[in-house]
């Protein structure tokens, strides 16, 4: 069984290993794999609900690029070959920050000065949350997404930059900002219909990772993972006893995995407690075809239609 550790080896080593590729396909001139942008301008995201939410506002004005693609553990991104010839292209770069994206400083170092780098999560109006469990416990929780009407807050600052990029797209920008507001608000309404299907004493949201701390504040859930962030080591004895223990006491409906990680830490509890899993939970990465996740409004959606199913057991 992999440590986290050695997984991260061998990452490293298969990105040494990428590199000189990489040379190889810039000295051949076939500029690599990348897709033209047209002569428009180029931002580069970190994941992909910063690319959805780019796209709704950049609409055809400017060529979004995204590094850690769907599936993809955006914590511990290492970034790829095309990453590279993605970055060389860049005018700005947008990341969530608050520490979501661990490999910030290569991403810097590969970047020139002259590439702005925006951390939507910092440049947020609301206020942060608190990561509550495990060895970053006290830090700024980064899912600031998990709540829609924080993800308004990043529509509004991608416009300002996009702007800033390309000022003849500046009502353009805007319109497209506003509408995708409206959705944001409209989906937000939606949701809590949604989840007022589960009574008081049910509402115990149980995930591997405690990455839903925002989503919980919006819509009143009780929240506990099994660790507090993907920063820092899983699943350990310690951490896994401390779930079974409260899942014991609480005895919630279902316990969620998330389509980012493996299931078999919540499978372990499921195994020791009784209690079913239920999933995936979409944060960290839209889903692929056929998820329901395709999109950040639809990912929210599919999250909250799992989370009334399972803790209501599918009763109305
Ligand atoms: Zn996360």
């Amino acid at each position: 069984m992999p440590t986290p550790c050695r997984k991260k080896t061998v990452r490293r080593i298969l990105a040494v290993a990428w590199f000189p590729m990489l040379l190889f396909a810039w000295g051949c001139g076939n500029g690599g794999p990348s897709p033209a942008s047209d002569g428009r301008p180029v931002a580069v995201v970190s994941f992909t609900i910063l690319e959805d939410l780019a796209r709704q506002v950049a609409g055809e004005r400017v060529a979004i690029r995204v590094l850690a693609p769907v599936g993809a553990e955006v914590h511990e991104w290492e970034l790829s070959p095309r990453n590279f010839i993605d970055l060389d292209r860049a005018e700005l770069v947008f990341i969530n920050g608050r520490n979501l994206e661990q490999w910030v400083p290569q991403l810097k170092a590969t970047l020139g000065s002259e590439v702005p780098v925006v951390a939507l999560a910092e440049d947020s109006r609301h206020e942060t949350l608190r990561i509550r469990l495990g060895d970053l416990a006290g830090d700024p929780d980064p899912h600031l997404w998990m709540d829609p009407r924080r993800a308004a807050d990043y529509a509004e600052i991608l416009r300002d930059h996009f702007t800033r990029l390309d000022p003849a797209g500046e009502a353009y920008f805007r319109d497209n900002a506003t509408a995708y507001t409206e959705r944001l608000e409209a989906v937000h309404a939606e949701i809590g219909e949604i989840l007022a299907a589960i009574p008081e004493d049910r509402r115990l949201l149980v995930t591997s990772e405690a990455a839903f701390l925002y989503f919980a504040d919006a819509y009143g859930f009780h929240h506990e993972g099994i660790w507090g962030s993907n920063s820092e080591e899983e699943g350990t004895p310690r951490q896994m006893a401390r779930v079974i223990d409260l899942i014991h006491e609480r005895q919630p409906a279902a316990i969620f995995w998330e389509s980012t990680i493996t299931d078999r830490y919540v499978r372990g509890i499921s195994e020791e407690t009784g209690i079913p899993i239920a999933g995936p939970l979409f944060v960290d990465s839209l889903g692929g075809p056929g998820s329901g996740a395709e999109s950040y409004l639809d990912l929210m959606r599919t999250n909250a239609r799992t989370i009334a199913e399972s803790l209501t057991n599918g009763e109305p």
